[in-house]
Parts: C-alpha cells; structure tokens; sequence
C-alpha cells in the first residue's frame, strides 16, 4: 500500500517514460552533454549513463535516502534556476518501485563506485568500479512487486511511444546536448546536440516540410522591480523560439505550440494563446504554425503550484512575457515572412 501511496503522490514514478524523465533530469542537472538511455522493455530495465559531474562515495551512500538532494541549499541558490529536480524523491521512490544500481566517478578521480540500494534507500553493497567519468544508473524489475500495475500499463509499443516523446521534449529544452537511445540492445535513434529541433520537430511532425525553421534566441531584463536577486545572470530571462511555418499549409488543428520554462516542458494556455494570436496576425487563417518556446526567467518569477505534477505553472508578470513573446514572434516572422 506504501508503494502505491508513492505511485499516487505528486512527482510520479507511474511508467517507464517517468522514470528515463527523472533520470535524463538528474543526468542534465550534473551537466551532462551526453545521455545514453538504453531500455529492455521486455525486462522492465533502464540504464541512463551520462558524462555529468559524477558522484562522490559520500553522496553516493546518501542519494536515495528520502528527501537528500544536493541541490538548492537556500532560496537565493543560483541552482534553483537551472536545476530540475531538488526534492529528493526520484532515487529514493525508485528503490522502492525496482532494483537500483548506480555507478559513478566524479571527474578527476581515480576511480569510480558501484553501489546497490536496498529497498528505502540503504547500501547494500559498494565496490570500486572502474568507468569513464559520470553517472551511470541502471534500474530493472521496475513494477516487479506490482504485479497487477503492471498488468494494467500499455503495450510496450505505446510504452515506447511514450519514452520517445518525453526524451523528444526534453531534448527540445536542452539542444547542446547529444542523446543516444537503446532498445534491446540496437540503437533506436540519436539526437546530435545543435541539430535538435531540426531533427526532432520534422519527427513529432510526419509529413510536415519545414524547411523555413526559424530559431533565436533573445535575451530581455526581468521586469525589475520584481527580481530582487542580487546576481547579475538573474537579471535577464532568455526566450528560445523555434519557429516552424510549414511549406506547404499545414492545416491541422494547432496542436502543436509547445512550451517550455527553465528546462521543463510545461502547459502555459496564456502563452500557448500569445503565440497563436502573433502568429495568426500574418499567417493566413487555416495555416497554422509549429512552435516550441523556451522561456528562462528567474525561478521567483514561477509558481508550479497550478498543477500537482507542476505540468501546468503561473508566471507571474504575465502580461510583461506575453508582450515578448509577441516581439520574439515579429521579428522571426520578418526575417522569414510567410
Ligand atoms: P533530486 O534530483 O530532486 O535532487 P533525486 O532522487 O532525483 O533527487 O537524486 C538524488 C541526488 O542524487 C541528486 O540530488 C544528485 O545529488 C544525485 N544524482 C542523481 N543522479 C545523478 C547523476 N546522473 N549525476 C550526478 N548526480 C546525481
Ligand atoms: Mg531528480
């Protein structure tokens, strides 16, 4: 019941899709710029390794104890604004959904550590592992003790389908990093850091030609009365636009606008609606155009607290981002007009 109680509380470990999410963001948060993910649907098995800052033994033995994080120490923390995950819950859940193993070498160590985690978190073995500098965490039997949960989960294709679209949304918010995906052992597809959205837009959108893809990137100041950080990389916000205008009339409803804050792919309707207004201004009525913004803002101008799985958030100044967004979308639309 305990298990299902984590299944049911609000960063969830409900699918496979969930638990390369909460990997792929722990592995981004240690700055990785490369993420194997390979799967064995079959085996209920994950293994993401990455090339990211690695973990020391120390944190190693700590890591899926409830609620350790090594990140945000305080409210002023600069990490707050890039990192992902800081609750603490994705390891510790995980040791108690599946069997967790993690391998890791901090970079310029000798050596790295193997370390297996019993059920709540505790060592139960830790050996000197010789491996690259990074992380690697392999997860398997995922479910295994839920035998009825598993039972009533989708097909391994619907399962895969939803594997590919986490990493293809994540990758959109992370463009400089390379990906690499496994399914039973062969490689699935790879995503080279830089060409992202040219590679992943085209794929989420079959039979859509966007060979006028725009991307820019445009940094404006925080409404300033408003961030009261002291640091000189809080005081502006970046907004990321990659903008699609299909060659030929791409006349499906306009489903795909997608937005993105701080890392995360989130549901922002203001935004979402900002975006079709600009864009409908110089697009004739039945063209719609394929959008994905990255906006990021400082974390106090955020508050996730409109969904419980922070799918959905409220900026605050609203009206201030929706004005550049507007902007952001003109001047993409001049350097390319439809
Ligand atoms: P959170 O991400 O909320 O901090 P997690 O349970 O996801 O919590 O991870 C616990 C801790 O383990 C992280 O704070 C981090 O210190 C460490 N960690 C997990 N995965 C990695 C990784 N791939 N690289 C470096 N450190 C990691
Ligand atoms: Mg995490």
């Amino acid at each position: 019941e305990e298990v299902i109680n984590l299944i049911a509380a609000g960063e969830v470990i409900d699918s496979i899709a969930a638990v390369v999410r909460e990997l792929v963001e722990n592995s981004l948060d240690a700055g990785a710029t490369r993420i194997v993910v390979a799967l064995w649907m079959q085996q209920w098995r994950v293994r993401v390794t990455d090339n990211g800052c690695g973990i020391k033994l120390t944190d190693l033995q700590q890591a899926a104890i409830a609620h350790t994080t090594s990140k945000i120490r305080n409210s002023d923390d600069l990490w707050k604004i890039s990192s992902l995950g800081f609750r603490g819950e994705a390891l510790h859940s995980l040791t108690q959904l599946a069997h967790l193993e993690i391998l890791s070498r901090p970079a310029l160590t000798a050596e790295g550590w193997r370390v297996v985690y019993a059920t709540g978190g505790e060592v139960v073995e830790a050996t000197i592992a010789a491996i690259a500098p990074g992380t690697v965490v392999k997860v398997s039997d995922l479910f295994g003790n839920l035998p009825n949960y598993r039972e009533g989960l989708p097909a391994i294709a619907q399962q895969l389908k939803a594997v590919q679209t986490t990493i293809q949304q994540i990758a959109l918010c992370h463009p400089h990093v390379t990906w690499q995906v496994w399914h039973d052992d062969r490689e699935w597809f790879t995503i080279s850091a830089g060409k992202t959205s040219r590679y992943v837009l085209p794929q989420i959108l079959r039979q859509v030609h966007l060979s006028d893809l725009q991307e820019l990137k445009i940094e404006v100041p925080h409404p300033d009365n408003l961030s009261n950080c002291k640091d000189e990389i809080a005081t502006h916000a970046f907004l990321n636009l990659v903008l699609g205008l299909p060659d030929r009339c791409h006349r499906h409803r306009p489903d795909w606008i997608k937005v993105a804050v701080n890392g995360r792919k989130v549901k922002l309707p203001e935004i979402e609606q900002t975006i079709l207004t600009a864009t409908a201004r110089t697009l004739p009525r039945d063209r719609y155009p394929v959008c994905f913004l990255h906006l990021q803002v400082s974390p106090n101008h955020i508050n996730w607290n409109r969904h419980p799985a922070k799918a959905e958030i409220y900026l605050h100044h609203l009206d201030y981002w929706q004005e550049k967004v507007s902007q952001a979308i003109e001047q993409a639309l001049r350097i390319n007009p439809a």
